[in-house]
């Protein structure tokens, strides 16, 4: 994946593959954890359990005009717990779940890693689906927010050059830009402006 530069006004501007200015805002999702709730390989329908604060959350960034892309390391798959194609279809049961909601996210939105191998670049908290999502869809990743319940995630966010690293769970991280303890916490910082969505 190559990604070009432009250079406008001293700024580095990232285009995508047609050379377009990638100027779009994107909300990077990691999935379990954030989504539904990590029982641990998640990859059945009866096992997955989303968190309701995903929905009002998603939505306030929609009215912003922000492109929601779903970044997961799915190492289950190389472990051989599940196959590629148990997780097409949970992918297919989650925005299912999304659309009843009222989100509507594209397939094409959805980047997962199957490897277990940590020098695989999709792999966080290497930045490769950031980058490559980011390229194809047209995201400004500085413009970007990450959000992710794993050290990695953050890593991966601070690799890739996203804006805005929110971390959720109990333990902080150094290189978030915000912490809440959980996605209930997170919804009333949206609400009350602890996390401005601009
Ligand atoms: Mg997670």
């Amino acid at each position: 994946m190559i990604l070009k530069y432009k250079f406008r006004r001293n700024r580095k501007i990232v285009t995508n593959r047609t050379g377009a200015v990638a100027d779009k805002k994107g909300l990077f999702l990691d999935r379990d954890g954030i989504i539904n709730v990590d029982n641990g390989y998640v990859h059945r329908e009866e096992d997955f359990f989303c968190y309701p604060e995903i929905f009002p959350i998603c939505k306030k960034f929609l009215d912003k005009g922000y492109t929601i892309v779903v970044v997961t390391n799915q190492s289950g798959i190389q472990r051989g717990y599940f196959t590629e194609e148990d997780f097409e279809n949970i992918t297919k049961h989650m925005l299912g779940i999304f659309e009843r909601n009222g989100i509507h996210i594209q397939r094409e939105n959805i980047y997962h890693c199957p490897y277990l191998d940590a020098t695989q670049p999709c792999r966080k908290p290497n930045p490769g689906m950031i980058l490559e999502s980011a390229s194809q869809l047209g995201i400004n990743v500085a413009k970007s927010v990450i959000i992710g319940d794993s050290n990695r995630d953050i890593e991966a966010g601070v690799a890739a050059g996203v804006g805005t690293r929110v971390k959720i769970g109990v333990e902080g991280c150094s290189d978030a830009t915000h912490h809440f303890v959980s996605m209930g916490d997170l919804l009333s910082g949206v609400n009350a402006g602890a996390l401005r969505i601009r």
